[in-house]
């Protein structure tokens, strides 16, 4: 340790192999960092991953963390397996983040927004990179999912899609503006009400037979699903893709569920699996999806806390829990009710 490090406050050791040993151990270290002033030591990053270490996204989300709250870093390097974090002062204003790949900006997003969000100013955000990826929220799930259950807990968040990135190109733009969290609201949520409506939309960009696609997606769909509404929406960008998602609308809770186009996958199995995702969470009591779950632990913990149901716990959610118990004083429950139903307790301390 050098002199400078030896200044600084007790340094919280995380092992980036624990659990699911994923990104979301590195961006949630960063952002609990950036809230309690904290400085963390990460290694065996990304363990659990085929290509470990900081890949392009995961280094975006450090360097954004440390623009954002003047860190003194070290580690922060391509395929780097250790990172040292201090930040200092969380500063809100206008600030621009380009990934230079397909690499997700919602990700870099959800690194940034708990600090941002507990601002006395608000905050805007471009960030550029890829805007549908798989194996992290899109865009549409943000814009439809994720920011309408955060305002029921307070928070306002302003959201565009200003162009799509999907991989290989990304080249997509999300805009994002944070108000202050003013009022912090407890969320009770175990019960999702009647069903109101359930909604498919598909959409290409630049790919020839672009009808045709949207068109097979939503009548696939349609016969495995009640549908309210089957829409063809556009998508601006350069590079190409599909993506088809289901909105579900229940008296208390919008749930989203999304899919993206394949190479070797027909539009009929890419909706088929999509169908079957829906019909599986139709058939549970829960109110929101896995997905969701592991992503609302963390503003709730920051808030009152709060309860919710979910169709099941990942791996991802429990390391999310026990990464944010590390950092806050809460405590993180889950509940088995039945196969497809648990319930989530976060008592904020
Ligand atoms: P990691 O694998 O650690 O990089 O984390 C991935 C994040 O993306 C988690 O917060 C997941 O909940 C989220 N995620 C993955 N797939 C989806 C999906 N289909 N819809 C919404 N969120 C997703």
């Amino acid at each position: 340790m050098n002199n400078i490090l030896a200044k600084l406050p007790t340094t919280i050791q995380i092992d980036g192999s624990q659990g699911e040993g994923g990104g979301q151990i590195l961006r949630t270290a960063l952002a609990l960092s950036m809230i309690t002033g904290q400085a963390f030591e990460l290694i065996n990053i990304r363990a659990g991953r085929k290509k470990s270490g900081l890949m392009r996204q995961h280094l975006v989300c450090v360097q954004a963390s440390q623009q954002i709250s003047q860190a003194y870093i070290e580690g922060a390097e391509l395929h780097s397996q250790r990172l040292y974090f201090a930040p200092q002062h969380v500063q809100s204003g206008k600030y621009q983040f380009q990934i230079g790949s397909a690499g997700s900006t919602t990700l870099v997003l959800q690194t940034l927004l708990p600090a941002l969000l507990l601002q006395n100013e608000a905050s805007e955000l471009t960030i550029s990179g890829g805007t549908h990826n798989p194996l992290a929220p899109t865009a549409d799930f943000i814009e439809h999912c994720f920011l309408p259950c955060l305002k029921k807990l307070g928070i306002g968040v302003d959201f565009k899609l200003n162009k799509a990135g999907f991989f290989p190109i990304g080249a997509g733009e999300i805009q994002i503006t944070i108000q202050p969290w003013l009022n912090r609201e407890k969320l009770d949520l175990l019960d999702c009400g009647s069903l109101q409506s359930i909604d498919a939309f598909a959409a290409v960009l630049n790919l020839s037979e672009e009808a045709q696609i949207v068109q097979r997606e939503l009548a696939t769909l349609n016969k495995r699903l009640t549908l309210n509404s089957q829409q063809h929406f556009h998508l601006k960008g350069i590079s190409q893709g599909n993506t088809v998602y289901v909105k579900v609308e229940h008296q208390h809770h919008t749930q989203l569920f999304t899919a993206l186009g394949e190479m070797r996958k027909s539009a009929e199995q890419i909706a088929n699996n999509l169908a079957e995702d829906v019909k599986y969470y139709l058939n549970s009591k829960a109110v929101v999806d896995e997905y969701l779950a592991d992503q609302l632990l963390l503003p709730l913990a920051l808030g009152q806390g709060g309860r919710f149901t979910a169709q099941c716990i990942s791996e991802h959610t429990r390391t999310q829990a026990a990464m944010i118990e590390k950092f806050i004083d809460c405590n993180i429950e889950f509940i088995e009710l039945d196969k497809t139903l648990f319930q989530v307790n976060i008592h904020v301390k």
